[in-house]
């Protein structure tokens, strides 16, 4: 065996996602070797406390044992099945019924996928299998939020709304359309009450379907509370009333839930706190804590009964994933589910969500603090030049991502947002209140040194 380090391994062996090649092979990476509750350590005992739950991920900590033992007791018992053709098995029809039972949206059916990208990928073929059915071959557009992150399929891209992912890849595909992003603070007009900005872009819609036409556009996906964007809450109000624009022009809409399902907004679903009244939703990372890849489609009656009325036209759903509803990640999720519920972890997450946001608040008066926002167990900071202008700091993004920088240094790990210079902590939603002051401990003084940074560099 070479004697040759694993980071150095890394380096010539791995093109790694969500990077700077360039930067990643001068300076290599952390090789993160196991976890404790909300902290990750690497192969030489450096521990991080990593307040984005790795990616929004691992929502019950980095070494809770309920998912690992069901996983390994299903490995046991039968490490593989499908649930196509003419064979189902028990974990998917356990995590189907569960599911089903849990989510805001009457007669459910679930199809399950492996990431968030192929559910929501999977979704619109749906979606557009269905129109096919329907005698709509036409209606086909998807609307959704710039700035917003549905994921890194081809179709999952284009629906995502962040420029950088888009850039060099040939997207956003044709049909794809962005609105802005209901993202108050950053996006009102001088002036404008929130009321006004809400109908500002319910006016933006309906030009947008008339300008389409409505017989053009299938579907609208957004996420209950924006996650890359920057812990993004709409206005109140905003949803019903899109809702009601997308019904009228009978346009679904698909509630991307796979930041906020299961508990990360303090209610079991975004779309609660948000008024969101699904025809769809799409789940993943803490579905099952991220412990097993899966992800999973939830839809409401008169989507499936269009799946249905295609599968009599087109005599057959030819739809199929190998490890779709694998028995190893149901068991897994199954179980992160019923942990979540037998802990009543909702509590849990308002309380400590509270307490959170109180530390986060803190930092509401300082100058160079444009806003503080957030729910549940997802908070961002967002840094502006000028308070009231909400003028951007120069050179955007680099003031952000040097925050995140000094957090490292101090051992603390959050989520540099790609929108203006914000910041997101999303701690696992176990963390208890030591662990939160734990990541003010060392937020406090990496914030402090950033701000002196920035005014060293006359960034404001
Ligand atoms: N939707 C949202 C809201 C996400 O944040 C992400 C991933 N960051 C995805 C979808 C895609 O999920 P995955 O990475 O599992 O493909």
């Amino acid at each position: 065996m070479s004697t040759e380090s694993l980071k150095a391994k890394d380096q010539r062996y791995i093109l790694p996602h969500y990077v700077n090649i360039a930067k990643r092979q001068a300076e290599g990476a952390d090789v993160i070797d196991h976890g404790d509750r909300v902290y990750v350590l690497d192969e030489d005992g450096k521990k991080f406390l990593d307040a984005s739950s790795g990616m929004w991920a691992a929502s019950l900590g980095f070494n809770e044992i309920g998912p690992a033992e069901a996983a390994i007791e299903q490995l046991r018992k039968m490490p593989f099945y499908h649930y196509g053709l003419n064979k189902t098995h028990e974990p998917a029809i356990r995590l189907a019924e569960k599911l089903c039972s849990m989510v805001p949206l009457p007669d459910a059916k679930v199809h399950f996928a492996t990431t968030g990208s192929e559910a929501n990928d999977f979704l619109i073929k749906f979606i557009w299998f269905r129109n096919n059915a329907r005698g709509l071959p036409q209606k086909t557009k998807v609307l959704s939020h710039t700035n917003a992150w549905h994921g890194s399929t081809i179709a999952a891209c284009s629906m995502s709304g962040i420029s950088r992912c888009h850039q060099g890849y040939n997207l956003p595909l044709p049909g794809f359309l962005h609105l802005t992003e209901p993202h108050y603070f950053r996006n009102h007009h001088d002036g404008e009450s929130e009321a006004d900005f809400v109908d500002r872009l319910c006016c933006e819609l309906e030009e947008r379907i008339a300008a389409e036409g409505a017989d053009t556009i299938a579907a609208m996906i957004a996420e209950p509370v924006g996650g890359a964007s920057g812990v993004v809450m709409a206005p109140d109000g905003y949803y019903a009333r899109i809702q009601e624009i997308l019904k009228r022009n009978d346009i679904l809409f698909i509630a991307d839930e796979v930041i906020t399902g299961f508990g990360r907004t303090g209610k079991m679903f975004g779309s609660e706190i948000m008024g969101i009244k699904p025809d769809a939703m799409t789940f993943a990372k803490g579905f099952s804590s991220s412990y097993i890849p899966i992800s999973a489609i939830v839809m409401g009656k008169e989507l499936y009964d269009g799946i249905a009325l295609g599968n009599e036209k087109f005599g057959f759903f030819a739809h199929g994933s190998t490890f779709a509803g694998h028995p190893v990640g149901c068991a897994a999720a199954l179980r992160t589910l019923e942990i979540i519920e037998e802990r009543n972890l909702l509590e849990h997450i308002c309380e400590s969500g509270e307490y959170l946001g109180e530390k986060m608040r803190r930092y509401e008066s300082h100058p160079l603090v444009g806003e503080i926002r957030g729910t549940g167990l997802m908070w961002a900071l967002e840094m502006v030049a000028d308070k009231e202008s909400r003028r951007l700091l120069k050179y955007t993004g680099a003031s952000a991502n040097r925050l995140a920088v000094n957090c490292e240094k101090k051992g603390l790990i959050l989520r540099n947002l790609a929108n203006g210079d914000s910041v997101a902590l999303a701690p696992p939603l176990i963390i208890n209140k030591q662990e939160i002051d734990d990541i003010f401990d060392r937020f406090d003084s990496a914030f402090q040194s950033t701000i002196e940074w920035i005014e060293e560099k006359n960034f404001a």
